[in-house]
């Protein structure tokens, strides 16, 4: 009894996650204006619900007898890991007031309007007053959590567990130093052609294309479908209801394209979820309260990073789909080649504003805000200061030089509703990218033939089997150990963009 009713409570625990993910999806796709204020208190409503069935006593009773029912498995058994995910999230969620968790949200919805109202007027010191409350109430929630060295790790535990501020420091530094020689040299070298990327693409006829796309990889739209949204995302409703989402822009065509590849790497990760996981916490994160399987926002990451850049942005996609994409665009592309194309969609250059910023460059965007962040959070770094540290640090790390407050400090939305601690995932996620294709690709010359001839299910068997089938079981480093041999380790990555961006810009080895 005791094990399989803890089954059924979790199971009713994500339901009602998926329940708000579902009129998430709504309110990002499809959902009217006005819908907003009466969607808001709804999700609400199911997101305490949920945190207040998995922290109750019935939760707690059923632990304690399916404990005692599953003592004698071995400990990373299934049964054993959903016992252990369970008490780590009631454990996390117990440590949080419920007051400190109310003046957060109420914070983040009044800052969030006084952040758009600065950024519209690049003016850092109307959200200053703001974004200082929004620090204070970050670092009572980081010592309401606990950490052992550093209080932002305590903020990045619900991201990235085990994640500490020491060791990203290490591995930006070893980051930027492969990284940085390649962002100079690239800036003596001439830019490939891509005026052809802004001609006009009808919206229609780029949905249709980028879904195309992300079928051939592998994406199963019997269970999962393509919509058009602002700001790109992926969402289940368990694994075999994946949604994914793109934007459009008529006169930018790569950004349709790019996004559905990106969420429809997301999705694979929820589509091969091993099905017996469905509606258990190896499915669901109860720290987050987010209804994904992913062990790590990063680890989420790697999959959308690796389908998008690794696979679609290499030159043998574009020589095996080049002729469906000019069969799609006719006029648009009649005079560009495969070659000037897959030129053209991995230019990098130095930019200001971190989500149009190219493979090679995104990675400082990322370190610059971990840096700041982890600085406000220690009190090492004041609010008020933290406009000329944004400036200084685009200045020494990528070399522009930041015009206003609405193109530096003030263009992200994450501050102002109060989330800090969760850039690390995305370069975490290149890192672990690198390193899973990368052994994929050496441990199965099959997988690179394959790739050649855009066969993409040999990669995607290994990456379900040593990835995506065990949902939240393995810790990040666990799983990249079981996979790869080792834990998060940046050379291959650093190769890879060593051997590719050499390639593209005709520079000198070292
Ligand atoms: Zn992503």
């Amino acid at each position: 009894m005791g094990y399989s009713a803890l089954l059924e409570t979790a199971g009713r625990v994500n339901d009602f996650l998926n329940a708000g993910s579902i009129l998430s999806w709504d309110a990002r796709t499809m959902m009217p204006k006005g819908g907003a204020a009466s969607r808001a208190k709804q999700l609400s409503t199911l997101a305490v619900a949920a945190r207040d069935l998995l922290c109750s006593d019935e939760m707690r009773r059923n632990l304690d007898a399916a404990d005692t029912e599953t003592a004698s498995l071995p400990e990373d058994s299934p049964e054993r890991a959903i016992i252990a995910q369970l008490r780590e999230a009631i454990d996390y969620h117990d440590r949080i007031p419920t007051e400190l968790l109310r003046r957060k949200t109420e914070l983040g919805s009044t800052a969030h309007e006084i952040w758009a109202d600065a950024r519209a007027d690049a003016d850092f010191a109307r959200f200053a007053p703001a974004l200082e409350e929004m620090v204070a109430i970050n670092r009572e929630m980081a010592h309401a959590i606990g950490f052992a060295d550093h209080p932002y790790d305590a903020l990045m535990y619900r991201f990235e567990p085990g994640t500490t501020t020491a060791q990203l420091r290490d591995l930006f530094a070893t980051l930027r130093a492969g990284m940085q020689p390649l962002v100079r040299a690239i800036a003596e070298k001439e830019q490939p052609r891509s005026d052809f990327l802004y001609r006009d693409f009808p919206a229609d006829a780029q949905m249709r294309f980028a879904l195309q796309m992300a079928e051939a990889i592998g994406y199963d739209t019997s269970r999962g479908r393509l919509d058009l949204t602002v700001h790109p995302f992926e969402i289940s409703f368990t694994r075999n209801d994946v949604r994914i989402t793109t934007r459009v822009s008529r006169n930018y065509m790569p950004m349709s394209l790019f996004g559905a590849l990106h969420e429809a790497g997301h999705a694979l990760y929820e589509q091969n979820i091993d099905p017996d996981y469905t509606r258990t916490p190896l499915a669901t994160d109860l720290i987050s309260l987010y209804a994904v399987g992913g062990v790590s926002f990063g680890a989420h990451e790697s999959q959308s990073r690796l389908w998008e850049n690794h696979v679609g942005r290499s030159v043998a996609f574009w020589g095996n789909h080049f002729g469906a994409l000019r069969d799609a665009f006719p006029d648009q592309l009649a005079d560009v080649s495969a070659e000037e194309f897959h030129a053209a969609v991995n230019r990098a250059r130095p930019s200001l504003i971190r989500v149009e910023a190219d493979e090679l460059t995104y990675d400082f965007h990322v370190m610059l805000r971990v840096d700041l962040e982890s600085r406000m959070i220690d009190g090492s770094l004041d609010v008020a200061d933290l406009p000329e540290a944004w400036n200084a640090g685009m200045k020494s790390m990528l070399g522009v030089d930041v015009p206003d407050d609405a193109q530096g400090v003030l263009q992200d939305v994450h501050w102002s509703s109060g989330q800090i601690g969760t850039f690390c995932n995305y370069t975490i996620g290149n890192i672990m990218a690198a390193q899973l294709f990368d052994t994929a690709t050496t441990q199965d010359a099959g997988i690179a033939t394959a790739l050649e001839a855009a066969d993409y299910t040999p990669l995607r068997d290994w990456l379900s089997d040593k990835v995506c089938r065990h949902g939240r079981r393995h810790a990040r480093d666990e799983l990249l150990r079981r996979a790869t041999g080792r834990t998060l380790d940046p050379q291959p990555y650093l190769r890879y963009l060593t051997d590719k961006y050499s390639a593209l810009y005709g520079l000198a080895r070292a």
